[in-house]
């Protein structure tokens, strides 16, 4: 048995990708595989609007949101949101909360007068927090306020909505779906797909229908123009059909396995027993402020970093995969979405007991 810790492309439901195997080449019944035929045939129309109204029945969505699936992933949101969002002589707000949110405003930098950095991690007795949103510099009038709930490479999270004026957008990537939310706090959230979702490349999109297009930049892609694609059913041009299809399974799987709740009980079972692991072991650490850990992405460092090659190829050994830490942070790092059963979490910490053991 393997568990992957992947961050992402990351582990999907064993039982969605054995349907997939299975109707591979046949899909419902057609005789054909689901990425050989047209996106606009109407059996392939109808599981698009299957699985946008289980989206909008997990996460309870209302209706004055447009759900859009798009091309581009997490990054493709990055200069989206910017473009469909803000005049070119906008201010926007964003929170630096840790490198995907830097990403995030360097690309917000290219289509708009200013970026304003409301507030960066600090290093506080109790780890890297974020500050408290009293104390965010907020511009006057920002077109929107974008932060990332939950950074992933960092393990930082923001675990309440900023309660703010103007309209918030959200980058939930790594989050999405793991927790109820609500969303009518949201002006616009995004997640690039392959955490929580299905394959990376694909994005959804939901956005307050007052906010499509009435500041959209003139020269917006026509592929991440969302007025565009809300026109056209996210079908402008062809879709990703297969992570489509693989999404709508995830969906459905979701449902069955007791929605975002029963995700929620799950991912907090599974963090709060790597982080004891941690808490309780002079050989671990993870440097976030309780209050601002993430329960998606687990990063800890080993005491002594000379033994992290011995770490992953012994844990590689046991089946627990890709638990390298980021290439900018090093260390390690579990990353623990929907689809990584409890079994995964404590197979991590009795590897990680006894590992410490050895060789403390
Ligand atoms: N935002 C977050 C929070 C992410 O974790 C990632 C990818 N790990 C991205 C954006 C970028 O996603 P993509 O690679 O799909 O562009």
């Amino acid at each position: 048995m393997k568990f992957n810790f992947s961050a992402g492309p990351a582990m999907l439901p064993a039982p969605v990708l054995k349907k997939a195997q299975k109707e591979l080449c046949d899909w419902q019944g057609l005789g054909i595989s689901v990425m050989e035929i047209s996106h606009r045939d109407p059996i392939y129309v109808r599981m698009t609007e299957e699985a946008e109204q289980d989206l909008r029945d997990l996460m309870s969505i209302p209706d004055n949101y447009t759900v859009l699936f798009m091309h581009g992933g997490g990054r493709g949101q990055f200069s989206a949101v910017p473009q469909n969002l803000a005049k070119p002589d906008a201010t926007v707000d964003y929170l630096d909360s840790g490198i995907w949110s830097q990403f995030a405003i360097r690309e917000a930098a290219k289509y708009v007068q200013q970026v304003n950095v409301v507030a960066k991690v600090t290093e506080t007795a109790a780890g890297k927090a974020i500050p408290q949103v009293s104390d965010w510099q907020l511009s006057e009038n920002a077109a929107y306020l974008h932060y990332c709930p939950n950074e992933t490479v960092d393990g930082i999270a923001l675990h309440t909505v900023p309660d703010v004026s103007v309209p918030v957008v959200a980058d939930m990537s790594s989050i999405i779906l793991a927790e109820p939310i609500d969303v009518s706090q949201f002006g616009l959230i995004y997640a690039g797909a392959q955490k929580n979702i299905g394959p990376s490349g694909f994005a959804v999109v939901i956005v307050r229908n007052d906010l499509i297009a009435e500041t959209c930049q003139d020269k917006v892609c026509t592929v991440m123009n969302y007025k565009v694609q809300a026109a056209d059913k996210s079908m402008y041009n062809t879709p990703n059909t297969f992570a489509w299809y693989l999404a709508a399974e995830v969906f459905k799987w979701l449902k069955a396995e007791g929605g975002v709740e029963a995700m929620a009980d799950l991912n907090q079972r599974k963090a709060a027993l790597l982080y004891e692991c941690i808490d309780n072991s002079s050989f671990y650490r993870n440097t976030v402020a309780i209050a601002n850990r993430s329960r998606m992405n687990v990063p800890f460092q080993l005491r002594d970093d000379a033994l992290d090659a011995v770490f992953l190829r012994e844990a590689e050994a046991e089946g627990l995969m890709s638990l390298k830490g980021h290439r900018f942070v090093g260390g390690m790092r579990a990353s623990m979405y929907n689809a990584m059963p409890f079994a995964g979490a404590q197979a991590l910490v009795d590897f990680m007991t006894r590992f410490e053991k050895q060789y403390s």
